[in-house]
């Protein structure tokens, strides 16, 4: 192993062993990170966001949890560089304060990642619980280890400096559910092509849909069931609420063909799209970034009549993480001037707490845990 620099730590962290893990039975221990290649970078961990995935995962439901435990979740992480390789990329220095979402690493051969698009790649590794699978790399069948944690190791494509200007914790829930909405609002134009976008669902992904949407200059109406996201929504910059009540049919009425871009982040068992696409006017997009379970049922003739397109959103590749990162230090969205007061940090030490605590629902709108002997500060 060689590198700039040796430091002496111990790669440590919260793991899940069985699927009561959510339930606050998050085990701190040690394990084995991914072996060392030479464009990799170590990471000291200051910040990392939870996700649903992260509970997903930990509460059985992508697969028995035990089968591939230790599990190491957490995909929104930020922290310093305190190691770097010999072929690290991004220019990435130790001392550096970057991040890294969902996804850490790539296959660097197909069209997709020689166009940019890593994100696309069908050989993927995602941040938590993943082989990586590179076949030239020495740490081919390693296993990816995420974020809750002492200390992160990965190749450094995947690890985006933070601007300078960004207050990081409020950066970490970026790195997933910022870059989610972030790459479909961009992708559809929101503000140029597309001047009046809505938001279904106002939580972790909705409330930074809502303040990106209307930072591109989009009109913005945010669609939730109850009325009681209103007061945040507007302050995020929506000008139009709904409440649908629960029952989206009666809800949307008098909103017909007002929205040219629908970003839908909500995932019920079951979601009745063909309710919402009424609220899209002619050539209007439905971009979907929850994952519902059950198949869509989509009336052909709802698509037909107003040439309506429906399509998904899957994270954000490296190159429109920095975009949205540039976009949020330019627009004061999450900055040390005005650091986000939609996150609620918990000392990681907590965990067992955070985590049920997100089970019930309780962010408002998005927790971080804070490793405060790495330099994190609550
Ligand atoms: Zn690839
Ligand atoms: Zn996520």
């Amino acid at each position: 192993m060689s590198s700039s620099t040796e430091t002496d730590y111990k790669f440590e962290g919260w793991a899940g062993l069985t699927a009561d893990a959510c339930k606050g039975e998050m085990s701190f221990q040690s394990f084995e990170p991914k072996k060392w290649d030479e464009d990799d970078v170590d990471v000291r961990i200051q910040y990392c966001g939870i996700c649903g995935s992260d509970v997903s995962a930990l509460s059985g439901e992508w697969g028995p949890v035990d089968k591939v435990a230790p599990q190491i979740c957490g995909h929104e992480i930020v922290g310093e560089v305190v190691k770097v390789g010999k072929a690290v990329e991004n220019d990435l220095k130790v001392g550096d304060i970057v991040g890294i979402g969902a996804q850490s690493d790539s296959c660097r051969e197909c069209e997709s990642c020689k166009n940019g698009e890593e994100n696309f790649c069908t050989k993927q590794t995602i941040t938590f619980n993943a082989p990586y699978n590179r076949g030239s790399a020495a740490s081919a069948g390693s296993v990816s280890r995420g974020g809750f944690a002492k200390y992160w190791r990965g190749p450094s494509r995947f690890a985006i400096s933070v601007p300078s200007t960004m207050d990081p914790a409020s950066a970490a829930p970026l790195f997933c559910g910022g870059v989610t909405v972030f790459s479909p609002l961009s992708e559809y134009g929101a503000g140029t092509t597309a001047k009046n976008v809505g938001v279904i669902g106002i939580g972790g992904l909705g409330h930074f849909a809502v303040q990106f949407a209307s930072k591109m200059g989009a009109e913005v109406t945010a669609i939730s069931r109850g009325e009681n996201k209103k007061e945040d929504a507007i302050k995020l910059g929506a000008t139009k609420y709904i409440a649908t009540g629960g029952d989206v049919k009666r809800g949307i009425e008098g909103h017909q063909r007002s929205l040219d871009l629908i970003i839908c982040t909500i995932n019920p068992e079951e979601l009745p799209i063909h309710d919402y696409l009424p609220l899209l006017r002619p050539h209007g997009y439905f971009i979907l970034v929850g994952v519902v379970p059950k198949p869509l049922a989509i009336p052909a003739f709802s698509l037909i009549l107003a040439n309506i397109k429906v399509g998904g959103s899957n994270i954000g590749s490296p190159a429109i993480i920095r975009k949205m990162l540039d976009f949020a230090a330019a627009h004061d969205i999450g900055t040390k001037k005005s650091p986000s007061k939609y996150i609620q940090k918990y000392n990681m030490n907590d965990i067992n707490k955070a985590l049920p605590d997100f089970r019930d629902g309780k962010p408002r709108f998005r927790f971080v845990l804070v490793n405060t002997d790495n330099g994190g500060k609550l």
